[in-house]
């Protein structure tokens, strides 16, 4: 083995990744056998990996690139900041610019009556900060027997072991288990789920799921309920028109915390700067990380209501806090990622540019013989692939087999676009141009062909009986 540096060929860094490197959602196994593909620099929506490839990213990364690669005014604030105050705490009667700057802002850009934030270092961790919010508060307000947080199946809030039982995940439960105090109802999933209901009808009985459990449960032993506005890592499941509108009925009939999880939706992907405002919800408390900071530094929290803030600030010490809250250069960064995303337009662009644009491309993949159903919200969507488009039928094959087939197609086509079981999805820097959405769409469709091919090659366009 040569000396270890940051120049080294592609396969002695696949050897050394395959040696030492564990990676999260992975089988490392197999992915040491098949070898890595190795990132190395990026601007735009444009990624270029170790051999050279150009790959364009439909996906911002994990949906968190919201203003593209490469932006140096990011970097500058960073090297900055780090020079000035590399780090301090909040805990102990302190605080620093940055966080109070990002506060305020964040204050200023979310909607009226949510004037409050506590940072965390990521998504699970302000979820996790969330489950301790909720309960302390009503704790504070005399009912401590409310601990109950309803959320989804198929609901993605991180993965701790907090933010891992919020969300609805199979998968991710059976690996180490759930923390107590959590329970999940039915997904808004018309198309797979939706039987013969009309989609309105479908999204109205899947919201007074959360009624019958509050009954069920008691509503004197029901914190809150969580929900992402658009599912996202469960495989960007837009509700019906008809779902958030009696969730929020509910919520409030109930008096429970409604925790609205803006991690993706948060900051201009769904065209506003927050989900809740694109679907007219009315959150006590917003998740927030991902777009906060572009990804140029690991950075999430809780956007807190008035009321809330209030009853926590109280009653004694809220004994809660990560050494990174509000760390200063995450929250410096961030700072400087919503002044460019105001400053730019960068919201308005997805509303009145590159939504439009893309919508009517996306659209037309339905035209695709195995494209079912197409999902675009802003700048986030999904495509379902089915052998019967009538029927919204399942291949007969293993679900995600197939969408792992067309996934396969794609990253050999320089286009990252990811699937979850049999949808595939995207969701690209919000800065994406209309030129730089045809090549996106000119390469599904190319691998779309492909993996359609294939499939009939093999025997595998078949519905499931
Ligand atoms: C990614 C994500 C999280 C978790 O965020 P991390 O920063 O990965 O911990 C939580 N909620 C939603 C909706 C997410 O998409």
């Amino acid at each position: 083995m040569n000396k270890i540096t940051n120049h080294m060929p592609t396969a002695e860094l696949q050897a050394l990744d395959a040696a030492h490197h564990m990676h999260p959602f992975s089988e490392n196994a197999a992915l040491a056998k098949k070898g890595v593909r190795i990132m190395k620099s990026a601007k735009g929506v444009w990624l270029t990996d170790t051999e050279g490839h150009k790959i364009i990213d439909g996906m911002a990364g994990l949906w968190c690139v919201n203003i593209g690669y490469g932006r140096k005014e990011l970097a500058t604030v960073a090297a900055r900041q780090m020079e000035e105050l590399a780090y301090y705490n909040t805990f102990f009667q302190t605080s620093h610019v940055p966080a109070i700057a990002l506060a305020a802002k964040l204050a200023e850009v979310a909607p009226k009556g949510m004037g409050h934030v506590f940072f965390a270092g990521s998504g699970s961790e302000a979820n996790d900060t969330n489950i301790r919010m909720v309960r302390r508060y009503w704790d504070i307000k005399g009912q401590p027997e409310k601990r109950i947080i309803i959320a989804r199946k198929n609901g993605y809030h991180g993965s701790t072991m907090g933010g891992g039982s919020l969300g609805g995940m199979s998968g991710i439960h059976k690996h180490g288990g759930m923390i107590a105090g959590i329970v999940h109802i039915g997904q808004p999933d018309w198309w797979s789920e939706g039987g013969d209901h009309t989609p309105e009808a479908f999204g109205l009985a899947r919201a007074q799921e959360l009624e019958a459990m509050i009954l069920q449960l008691g509503v004197e032993n029901v914190a809150a309920f969580i929900g992402e506005p658009i599912q996202g890592a469960g495989g960007v499941i837009v509700p019906p028109s008809t779902y958030w509108p009696e969730i929020q009925r509910i919520c409030d009939r109930y008096g429970i915390l409604l925790i609205a999880d803006e991690v993706i939706t948060g900051f201009g992907r769904t065209g506003n700067w927050f989900g809740s405002q694109t679907f007219g919800i009315k959150p006590h408390i917003m998740t927030i990380a991902k777009g906060l900071s572009s990804g140029y530094q690991p950075i999430g929290g809780s956007i807190v209501c008035d009321e809330v803030a209030e009853v926590l600030g109280s009653h004694g010490d809220f004994n809660h806090g990560y050494t990174y809250s509000g760390h200063p250069v995450a929250a410096a960064v961030a700072l400087e990622n919503l002044r460019i995303i105001e400053e730019e337009g960068i919201i308005e662009h997805v509303r009145t540019v590159a939504h439009p644009y893309l919508k009517e491309r996306w659209d037309a993949l339905t035209e695709h013989p195995m494209v079912g159903e197409a999902k675009l919200v802003g700048l986030m969507g999904s495509i379902a692939l089915t052998p019967d488009k009538a029927r919204r039928a399942a291949f007969a094959s293993e679900t995600g087999t197939v969408g792992y087939r067309c996934r396969e197609r794609c990253f050999a086509n320089n286009l990252i676009m990811r699937h979850v079981g049999d949808r595939m999805i995207i969701s690209p820097p919000l800065v994406i141009t209309p030129e730089e959405i045809d090549i996106l769409i000119d390469r599904a469709k190319t691998s779309l062909d492909e993996c359609y091919a294939g499939l009939k090659r093999d025997g595998l366009f078949v519905a499931r009986a």
